[in-house]
């Protein structure tokens, strides 16, 4: 006998959305495999997890090698049990899955000839499975579309009310904030995933038709999958080799280690925005419902450490952004001016863009704050030394 987790419907809170039968689908929808999937993108909290006792079990065959796991759990949940580590950053571990939502393509594996989603496959009984075959590059994504506005590291004087950029969306992300700005992307586990080369074609044709010279790349969270959004970017280089053309990453910056920032910038990388979420544990905890204190803690020194070496390294080569999510029910104002002095200190003209965080996805108690008070937002901030504040408000946005 073992103790498996498995989920259950809690009726009282389903709002019958529909959410989970459109978007964010159950792989195995006769039987829990505990993936956690609708767990975590249920807007609406509804699904509960429970233990569950049961001696049922499986033979597997991994890289060669026999093991018996429970029946009822994902393939990502074997391999762990086979001893296998399970990145939570891109490249770390044997199988590395940052997002476990069915998005981001990350942790692919051969299973009896194909490749598969670890993260919310089904083990079955005899299943062969490789982990060391070349995955093919994959990734699902919404849009092209046109943007006049941009992210972060759009630079604050083209922003305007003409086209300036083209963007796409990726699926997938390794945070679980709960007012994700963005869910029906991040949660989108069941739309067809493209290839980096087709990514890079279907923004190119956008650029063209739109005739700006920006393309980016946001989520969802873009870095979980290393392998794709690299070859994204050496693609986009390969089909915009003019020099007007820049290629925008708008991250959260909590998986940009140093070897893979330096990676993105040899692809052809131009702009970078990274969203330093708090200066302190808890409020990052808060804002991204990231709750393992250790992975919270190691996410949040990689986004200060990402800014920092972006600037010690690249200021001359790359357009930096900083996004600072702003709501004050996630962030005291004390802290708002601590992460603005820390800003501050790395370098003080850095693009700053102070993002208005408005209710939605779980935490719809939010209060959107109102453009009064996000022009004291950036009246604060100037005051401790950042030069370059852009705030965005209902009523549109308000440079330096
Ligand atoms: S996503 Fe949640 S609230 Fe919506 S239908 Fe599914 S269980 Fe119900
Ligand atoms: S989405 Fe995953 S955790 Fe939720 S019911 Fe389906 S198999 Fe279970």
């Amino acid at each position: 006998m073992f103790e498996i987790t498995k989920i259950k419907l809690d009726p009282k809170k389903c709002h019958n959305c529909g959410f989970c039968r459109t978007v964010s689908l159950c792989p195995s929808p006769k039987d829990c495999i505990g993936c956690f999937v609708c767990v975590w993108s249920c807007p609406y909290e509804a699904r509960v997890p429970y233990k569950h006792r049961s001696d049922e079990t499986v033979v597997i065959k991994i890289d060669g090698t026999q093991y018996e796991v429970p029946k009822w759990i994902t393939l990502k949940r074997a391999l762990e049990i086979s001893g296998y580590e399970i990145g939570a950053f891109p490249g770390e571990g044997k199988v590395s899955a940052p997002c476990s939502l069915g998005g981001c393509y990350s942790c692919l594996v051969e299973a009896d000839g194909r490749f598969v989603r670890a993260c919310i496959t089904p083990v079955k009984e005899g299943m062969e499975v490789f982990t060391n075959k070349e995955s093919p590059a994959l990734r699902i994504v919404h849009g092209p579309a046109p943007h006049s506005v941009g992210g972060k590291a759009t630079p604050w004087w083209i922003k305007g009310d003409r086209y300036i950029e083209v963007a796409i969306w990726t699926a997938g992300c390794n945070l679980r904030c709960p007012q994700c700005q963005n869910y029906h992307v991040t949660y989108d586990n069941s739309t067809k995933p493209i290839s980096p080369e087709k990514a890079a074609y279907v923004l190119t044709r956008a650029r063209k038709i739109y005739r700006v010279d920006r393309m980016a790349v946001s989520g969802g969270e873009p870095t979980t999958n290393r392998k794709w959004l690299v070859k994204l970017f050496k693609e986009l280089k390969k089909l915009n080799p003019d020099e007007k053309a820049r290629l925008h990453l708008d991250s959260n910056g909590t998986l940009l280690t140093k070897d893979y920032i330096d990676e993105l910038i040899e692809a052809g990388v131009t702009d970078i925005g990274v969203e330093p979420k708090g200066a302190r544990l808890e409020t990052f905890m808060r804002i991204t419902g990231v709750k393992d204190k250790e992975l919270a803690s190691k996410y949040q020194r990689t986004q200060w450490e990402a800014l920092k070496y972006l600037v010690d390294q690249y200021q001359e080569k790359v357009f930096i952004g900083v996004g600072l999510p702003y709501n004050r029910a996630l962030i005291g104002w004390d802290e708002l001016l601590e992460v603005g002095d820390k800003i501050a200190s790395i370098k003080s003209d850095l693009q700053v863009v102070v993002l208005d965080y408005f209710p939605t996805f779980r935490n719809r108690s939010l209060v959107r704050p109102s453009p009064e008070e996000m022009l004291k937002v950036k009246e604060a901030l100037n005051a401790v030394g950042l030069s370059t504040v852009i705030v965005q408000t209902s009523a549109g946005h308000f440079g330096p």
